[in-house]
């Protein structure tokens, strides 16, 4: 008799925002009151439109993350400059950090603020993505006075915490750290120094968690994705994953989709994914503008599924659909297009597997 089973499915966070929305940040600013309005309708016709997907869980789609899914905690903190940290992408453009001019470092906005909205729209359960304290490491560039690196850190890792915390106090179905800066890590510095301090500090933070919370905490990883284009898809993943699943997180969220061999890519996190790791693998990929058919989802959620045991395996979108706010190469359109080929999809493949 076959036997019923579900594969997780879950996106990663980002959906591109309304036009109107963008035109009007771009001429008010983001925190101009009378945008309110705006990012509300913003929330809610993305979890309705998300939840018209049969996508089981949702996102508010980052909707108010300005500017981006990095720096949304810290915007608009006086004691920062622009010129911080570049991200070079392939097609020649970059973006930047901020950067600290002083102590201490605090956050200005938790992301939890995003899910008291979203939980009052969704009928599903809501995800809540969150920066990585290594990514926000980056703001601290050079010694700053009175403030030494050794503070800076206690004090990151003390917001994040208590981001996490909040979260996941409210309800949130996943909390998701954002860590696109690990493959980047190889690619800045092939030796894996940087990549292995990168972990080394996200695991700080990871350990202040119970065996119980992790199960509810995860890891992104990516190429990268901003305007169709990525900072790091020629690092191979070998020289990443076996670094990541060192991560003590319950969940990882790898992008696979847009990967030029996935099945290179399969071995490796069969070798190295530890037991009690789920591993959502991208079934979609963002920044293809061509929308994926459920059937090819469904072939690659049984390609995955000869690599990871079904009751560890997940799907997700490979990233956001637009992780930097006023990203338009992708339409809201062709976004949820693509989520519902990948829960399509992996219904077709949960079928298909339980025997039914
Ligand atoms: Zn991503």
């Amino acid at each position: 008799m076959a036997t019923a089973i579900t594969i997780p499915t879950e996106p990663i966070g980002s959906i591109p925002r309304p036009a109107d929305l963008i035109e009007r940040i771009a001429t008010s600013g983001s925190e101009d009151p009378s945008l309110e309005p705006l990012y509300e309708d913003a929330v809610r016709d993305t979890i309705e439109r998300f939840e018209a997907t049969g996508s089981p869980v949702v996102t508010d789609g980052e909707q108010r993350k300005y500017h981006n899914f990095a720096t949304y905690c810290v915007h608009g903190l006086p004691n920062t400059a622009p010129d911080g940290f570049k991200i070079p992408f392939s097609d020649g453009h970059t973006r930047r950090l901020a950067r600290l001019t002083s102590g201490p470092f605090r956050y200005r906005r938790y992301a939890d603020c995003f899910l008291d909205l979203a939980i009052r729209y969704a009928h599903v359960p809501v995800k809540q993505a969150v920066i990585s304290p290594s990514a926000l490491s980056l703001m601290y560039t050079e010694s700053i006075p009175d403030y030494s690196r050794e503070q800076f850190i206690d004090d990151l890792l003390s917001e994040h915490e208590t981001e996490i915390r909040r979260c996941l106090k409210k309800g949130a179905h996943k909390v998701q750290v954002d860590f696109t800066e690990g493959r980047l890590a190889v690619k800045i510095d092939p030796s894996g120094h940087l990549l292995n301090s990168f972990i080394d500090l996200n695991n700080l933070a990871l350990s202040r968690f119970s065996a119980e919370d992790r199960k509810r905490i995860g890891v992104h990883t990516c190429p990268g994705n901003d305007f169709d284009s990525t900072h790091s898809a020629d690092v191979d993943y070998a020289e990443l994953l076996p670094s990541l699943f060192e991560l003590k997180a319950g969940n990882f969220y790898i992008a696979l989709a847009g990967e030029q061999d996935r099945r290179h890519a399969l071995q490796i996190i069969r070798k190295y994914r530890k037991p009690e790791q789920r591993v959502f693998v991208g079934v979609t990929a963002p920044a293809d503008p061509r929308i994926e058919t459920p059937e090819e989802v469904r072939d690659r959620v049984i390609e995955a599924s000869e690599y990871i045991p079904i009751e560890q395996l997940g799907t997700t979108d490979d990233c956001g659909f637009s992780p930097f706010s006023d990203d338009t190469s992708t339409s809201r359109d062709t976004a949820f297009a693509k989520i519902q080929a990948r829960v399509l999809g992996t219904r077709l493949a949960e079928r298909l597997i339980g025997g039914h």
